[in-house]
């Protein structure tokens, strides 16, 4: 893991080279690239770049650093207009979309151009194979990517540890919130062992596991009361 200005990037290493699963905000690629030194990996040992979605905390750095490693981007066509920062944001998700022109506009923000388009449960040749998992909701496009090898998803921003409090993507930041329960749902059933959200505080993944858990059980409690 990376730790980003706002997400969590993660860098993914194995005998077959690297993948960037995300890109942090604008000014995380210092960060990244060091990550993969690390690692011991230099720009062409990246295979390819994978975003579970396109808001600027996820592919702030997305522009400098497809050039930089001359990989390929992977990602559900439906998030080029995020990258693009055209996306029509309705009711609530308007604030999001505020924020985020702000941030293009104080960061000199470069969009990114997805290459590759992924949907459900297509296979990625990386890290050992990463099936992808449409989570939508939280943007039109999210993807989670299961890796079977290691018992992990990648939830992106399904769900979230953020500023001491696990939530569900609140409706300010979510594209359509009426599809984020459903999808929370569906991540629950892969029953991966780890389950890695995009934004979180203490890289302790039993611990993660256990606040997604209970945040699932707090959606059943709820729905069952008819409050969701
Ligand atoms: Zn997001
Ligand atoms: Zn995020």
């Amino acid at each position: 893991m990376v730790r980003g200005v706002m997400s969590v990037p993660h860098v993914l290493v194995d005998d077959g080279g690297a993948v960037l699963l995300d890109c942090g905000f604008p000014g995380d690629g210092a960060r990244i690239r060091r990550a993969l030194a690390r690692a011991g990996c230099g720009p062409r040992e990246v295979r390819a770049i994978v975003l579970t979605h396109g808001h600027i905390d996820h592919a702030g750095c997305l522009a400098e650093l497809r050039v930089w490693t001359g990989a390929p981007v992977f990602a559900h066509r439906a998030e080029q207009a995020h990258l693009d920062g055209i996306y029509p944001y309705r009711g609530w998700a308007r604030v999001c979309g505020a924020l985020e022109a702000a941030g293009r506009a104080a960061t000199g923000y470069r969009a990114g151009r997805i290459d590759e388009c992924i949907a459900e449960g297509d296979e990625l040749p990386f890290w050992g194979g990463l099936r992808v998992v449409h989570l939508p909701g939280h943007t039109d496009g999210h993807c989670g990517f299961y890796s079977a090898r290691h018992d992990l998803l990648f939830s992106g921003d399904l769900w979230v540890r953020f500023m001491m409090r696990t939530q569900m993507s609140p409706r300010i930041f979510s594209d359509d919130f009426t599809q984020v329960p459903a999808s929370l749902r569906k991540a629950r059933a892969i029953g991966a062992r780890w389950v890695v959200p995009g934004h979180y505080d203490v890289p302790d993944a039993a611990r993660l596991r256990r606040r997604f858990e209970e945040l699932c059980a707090e959606l059943e409690r709820r729905t069952a009361a008819r409050v969701v």
